[in-house]
Parts: structure tokens; sequence; C-alpha cells
């Protein structure tokens, strides 16, 4: 079954203590696509600029990415600039240049309007609106976001909220949404009126998953190289929905399958910049990975 993607596509220039690099190929919408690509079928709608290189549509189509809704308009491609110290788990950004987003009006192509999953990848709350209303009913709507939006269209995301069923957000962003310090009042707060599954990612702490019933901790993978966080959170999201979409179980049994599947891609994700080690895995190396996140969390009982 396959996913419908709305996000960025852009050009990331990253600085870490190991290294950096300069408008690489990245965005929300990319990594999440590139990701879920290993378990499903992705519909991926963005914008970008006559400066998108050919070279990274190919990439994207060799995934199997279906880029009908990909459009290139006169202008920029989004930029993002940002800066991560010994603290992985925090990003700074340094700069956003929203570009061709910033008159982007989301039309999404006919066929993909009745795709029974839907990720709203981080961009702007309003235009994650907009695509909701022109999607028959999908059996799962799932959104991500960040402080950018938190800060700048808080009103434009509670809205939103109302009408999703899974929310992925990072453990800073969950407390400075709620203003609550303690996640677990973070997270009844968020659902008041809002997502029945709230996932928060807490970088290499792992993901906590809170609903209605149950509150589910999954580790994140110990790395001993850990390159460049960016899009970790994209990427799991990717495995998430990937898994989720692959065995159209909804579940909660599923979905905490689902998280380590997505922290698996995550894992992968950050051992290398932009989506150089993302874009090359085979299915061998995510299954093993896969079973070495349960050997990680087992323990018998007495
Ligand atoms: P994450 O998975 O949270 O690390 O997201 C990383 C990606 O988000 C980067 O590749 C950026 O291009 C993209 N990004 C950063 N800021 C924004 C923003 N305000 N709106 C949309 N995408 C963004």
């Amino acid at each position: 079954m396959s996913i419908l993607v709305v996000g960025s596509v852009a050009f990331d220039s990253v600085e870490t203590p190991f290294g950096r690099v300069e408008e690489v190929l990245g965005g929300s919408a990319t990594y999440f696509s590139t990701s879920a690509s290993y378990f499903a079928g992705v519909s991926l709608v963005a914008v970008v600029g006559e400066d998108f290189p050919a070279e990274h549509v190919e990439g994207l189509k060799k995934r199997g990415i279906d880029l009908e809704g990909l459009k290139k308009v006169p202008g920029k491609t989004f930029r993002w600039k940002g800066r991560y110290d010994y603290d992985l788990n925090q990003a700074h950004t340094l700069e956003t240049n929203l570009n061709v987003f910033s008159s982007f009006d989301p039309v999404i192509p006919e066929r993909y309007r009745e795709l029974p999953y839907v990720f709203l990848a981080n961009i702007d709350p309003e235009l994650q609106l907009k695509v909701l209303e022109q999607v028959a009913k999908p059996r799962l709507v799932a959104c991500d976001t960040m402080n950018f939006w938190i800060e700048g269209k808080p009103e434009a995301l509670r809205k939103l909220l109302r009408r999703i069923e899974v929310f992925v957000i990072n453990e800073a962003e969950a407390r400075e949404l709620a203003g609550e310090s303690s996640l677990v009042k973070a997270a009844r707060q968020i659902m008041k009126d809002g997502p029945r599954i709230l996932i928060i990612k807490r970088g290499e702490y792992g993901a906590l998953m809170f609903s209605e019933k149950s509150i589910f901790s999954a580790p994140a993978y110990p790395l001993e190289n850990i390159f460049d966080p960016t899009g970790a959170g994209d990427s799991f999201a990717g495995g998430l929905m990937g898994y989720i979409a692959n065995t159209g179980n909804l579940g909660e049994d599923n979905i905490r399958r689902a998280i380590i599947f997505g922290s698996v891609m995550a894992s992968f994700n950050v051992e290398a910049f932009s989506l150089s080690r993302l874009s090359s895995l085979s299915l061998d190396e995510i299954r093993s990975r896969y079973a070495e996140f349960k050997r990680l969390t087992h323990f018998e009982d007495i």
C-alpha cells in the first residue's frame, strides 16, 4: 500500500564537530520518502526551484518514488543551514530560506488523492492543512513539525493536530509546544484535543510512544560513529509509516514494531552526511539491524 508524503525538498548546509557539507540534498520529504521506499510505494508532493539538478531527481526515481507531485517552478530551492555541537540531539538552525516554498500551493495529483496513508512532513502547517482538504478518507494521517512552526504558526498547528492520528515530534519541541517540562505531562497535554498516538523522538535516547492505553519506550541503536543527525527524524518517520503501510496493521503492537523499524532507518541515516547511507541500503542490512534491536532490549525474567 502506498503513502502520500508532502514536505520539503531542500539544499542543506550542515556543520557538525566531524565535518561540514554545503548545499547537499536534504529536506523532510526527501529523507522520509527515501526511508519509506524500502517498505512501501511512496508518492511525493513538494516544490523545487530551477536550480534543482536532474541527478537528484534521478536518485529519488531510482528508489521507486513517484514524482508526479514534485513541481519545478521559477526561483530557488528551499535552503536550510544548521549546526550541531557535541550534543548531536540539538540542531541549531542558522538560516532558513523558504524560497519557492513561500508561494507553494500544494496541488495533490488526482491519482494520489485516494492513497490510504498520508504523512505530512515538516512544512508550514497551513500547507499541511491544505493537503488534508484534498485527500479522500485516508486510513491513517501522521505529521511532524518543528520549533520554527510552533513559534511561527501556533494556531494553524493546533488546528492541524485536531485532524491527525499520529503525531511525531522531538523531545524539545514537545516540551515547547505543551509548555511543560515533564514529557508525560507534555504528552497528555498535546493529546488532549489531538492525536491518538504521540511519538516523541529523543535522539540518541530513542523514542517514546504515548497512546490512550500505554507508553512504549524504544531505545536508539548504540552507534559508535554518528556523523550527521540531519534527517534522523524524517527517516524515523519513513521507516514507521513504511512498515505500517507494508503490513496494513494499525494495531498498537504493530505500531511498536514500526517504531523499531523507524529507529533502524534513523540509525543508518546518521552514519553519513545527506542521504548517502540511507539511499544505498539492502533489505538484509535493515533486517539484521532490526534483529539487533530485538537482542538489545531482550531480557529474561527470573
Ligand atoms: P530532521 O529529520 O528533523 O533532522 O529534519 C531535517 C530536514 O528538515 C532538513 O533536511 C531540512 O532541509 C528540513 N527543514 C529544516 N527546517 C525546515 C522548515 N522550517 N520547514 C521544512 N523543512 C525544514
